[in-house]
């Protein structure tokens, strides 16, 4: 993608820990500075709960210290570019220039490098769910678009705003797939082109600045929350990855389930035994739990499918389209930090590479009416959470910083969130990002 020499205001952002992008903007002609040096930046930021308040409790909640975003340029593209606005992810460094150890994006590249000194690469894509609604008297989501679901009448109804839409990725020289009105009441979906995990954790973060930008434009607000209203769907944010070893695909080739050859079966065997552990980064908030109900295709088993909508891993087989068999993670939500979850299922796939594990049999149908259901995945974030601090993998891999200050922000979510009730709860991350 070819971008303009001279950008006049760039927006360098990270993702904190509770998943909230937070953002610094620099003229154009210091984005060099800043991708040399980086902007300021305080670490008490992740210590903020996803209202945007500073958790007393957190180890991070502390006034001293300064880290330096740095920019990546490699990574700049174009947010608004007629009116010269672009935007560019940044990585946070300590002031003498050495790494953070609790940065969320470092993380995700050195899960990468870590595997690709293996001879392992990870391809992964996001797919965005989003509610498009006026906010209604009551502060509820009014949805905002008529059209049913997958339906053409709502892609009529709403055709300037989609046109609008496609516009600004196409701008941004952010490659999608597919786009479509989704099932639920004025939800919409778009499915972002693969990539390496780091590409993908990006494309994801600019997609959604994207989708909030020509929302806002047209006077509706995008909800991404996991449930935006009780009795409607919510929305998901599926990741869908594929594996290779010295070049071979791992899904693919072989005798088992859905074509996987011995390795892909104990990799995923591994991903499955470890699914409650990835939760609290794959589904972060309190509200996610209450998304991850039976038969709405959010996938809330321990279980495995082919082509099944309703296993946390779907495995999507190779067909004669020549794409590669991919599996897709159906439990994440667009609450998720990316670089946390990718770095943590590279995490992950590296050790279910190291020791395989046993692959139960692919669930056929809906798990929920089987006369005996698999294991459901942790039901709330304090059981998540708590599978997560055990484990084992994700400690080595993150190191004991990242680690030890994940778990004390979950442990702040839960906090916050018995403070609400259901309706309370639901209704305080319905606008996310965050509404201060
Ligand atoms: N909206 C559903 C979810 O919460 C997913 C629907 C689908 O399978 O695309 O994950
Ligand atoms: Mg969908």
């Amino acid at each position: 993608m070819s971008v303009p020499d001279s950008p006049r205001r760039v927006a360098v952002t990270f993702v904190n820990h509770a998943g909230a992008v937070l953002v610094k903007v620099v003229p154009g002609d210091r984005f060099a500075a800043a991708a040399r040096l980086g902007v300021g930046f305080s670490p008490v930021s992740d210590a903020w709960r996803i209202d945007g308040l500073p958790d007393g409790d957190h180890p991070l909640a502390v006034p001293d210290g300064d880290l330096r975003l740095v920019a990546d340029a490699e990574a700049l593209r174009p947010l608004e570019p007629a009116a010269g606005w672009f935007w560019a992810p940044g990585d946070r460094h300590l002031r003498d220039g050495s790494a953070y150890a609790a940065d969320q994006r470092s993380f995700c590249r050195a899960g990468r490098d870590a595997l690709a000194a293996e001879g392992v690469a990870v391809t992964a894509g996001f797919e965005i769910e989003w509610l498009v609604a006026d906010p209604g008297p009551r502060g509820e989501a009014a949805p905002a678009l008529a059209g049913g679901p997958y339906g053409a009448d709502r892609l009529v109804e709403g055709l300037d705003y989609a046109g609008a839409l496609l516009d600004a990725l196409d701008a941004a020289g952010l490659p999608w797939l597919q786009f479509h009105p989704e099932y639920g009441a004025a939800q919409f979906e778009l499915s972002l082109a693969p990539g390496d995990p780091l590409e993908a954790a990006d494309r994801l973060v600019l997609a959604k600045l994207l989708i909030q930008r020509v929302s806002r434009r047209f006077g509706w607000r995008a909800s991404f929350s996991p449930l935006p209203e009780a009795t409607r769907v919510g929305n998901g944010g599926h990741v869908h990855l594929s594996f290779t070893r010295q070049d071979v695909p791992l899904l693919q080739g072989g005798d088992g389930p859905g074509g996987l050859p011995p390795a892909g079966a104990g990799l995923l065997g591994a991903l499955l035994e470890a699914l409650p552990a990835l939760m609290p980064i794959g589904c972060p908030l309190a509200v996610s739990y209450r998304r991850l109900a039976p038969s709405r295709w959010s996938a809330p088993f321990r279980a495995w499918g082919v082509e099944n909508r309703e296993a946390a891993l779907r495995l999507v087989p190779t067909e004669g389209d020549g794409v590669d068999a991919h599996l897709e993670l159906k439990t994440a939500d667009l609450a998720a930090n990316p670089y946390l979850l990718l770095g943590a299922l590279q995490a992950l796939v590296q050790d279910g590479l190291r020791n395989p594990q046993p692959l139960p049999d692919p669930v056929l149908g809906d798990p929920a009416l089987l006369a005996e259901p698999p294991e459901r995945l942790p039901l709330d974030l304090a059981a998540a959470s708590a599978a997560f601090a055990a484990s084992l993998p994700l400690r080595q891999a993150m190191g004991p910083l990242l680690h030890d200050t994940l778990v004390a922000g979950q442990q702040a979510e839960v906090r916050r969130a018995a403070a609400l009730d259901p309706e309370e709860l639901i209704a305080s991350c319905r606008w996310l990002p965050l509404t201060g």
